[in-house]
């Protein structure tokens, strides 16, 4: 079994580590080898296979870089409700975005709330807004 496998047999997708509730953001691990940045955590790179990754938190202050409202409900959320994708440093991520306006025009800086009472634990809302 290869070191990447094994890695991966370590710790399963579940129990790894996505929000950082202390700091107040997202936590990932990023690649000692060749310095790729994921989100969540992972037991290998995904891009070159190094297992030797180190913890690594995500910047709290991103970029919007699009949005759609959700009519469908989703459990323990009603909607309408929005998604984004918003851009933290080099990762992506797919998000709940709170206190959008239609007006709102992308690329648009956001910020990131995390709650750990709270559903979804994190979310993120328009620079300047809390
Ligand atoms: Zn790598």
């Amino acid at each position: 079994m290869s070191d990447l496998l094994r890695a991966l047999d370590a710790r399963p997708t579940g129990e790894r580590a996505r929000i950082d509730f202390d700091a107040g953001g997202l936590v990932g691990t990023r690649c000692t080898g060749c310095g790729w940045v994921m989100w969540p955590e992972r037991a290998g790179c995904a891009r070159c296979g190094e297992v030797d990754l180190e913890r690594y938190a995500l910047p709290a202050d991103g970029v919007l870089h699009t949005w759609t409202r959700v009519w469908v409900p989703a459990e323990g959320i009603e909607p309408p409700y929005v998604l984004g994708m918003v851009r933290l440093g080099d990762v992506r991520v797919f998000a709940h975005i709170r206190e959008l306006t239609d007006e709102l025009t992308v690329p648009a800086p956001v910020r990131i709330t995390v709650c750990e009472s709270a559903h979804p634990q994190f979310w993120f809302t328009p620079a300047g807004r809390s």
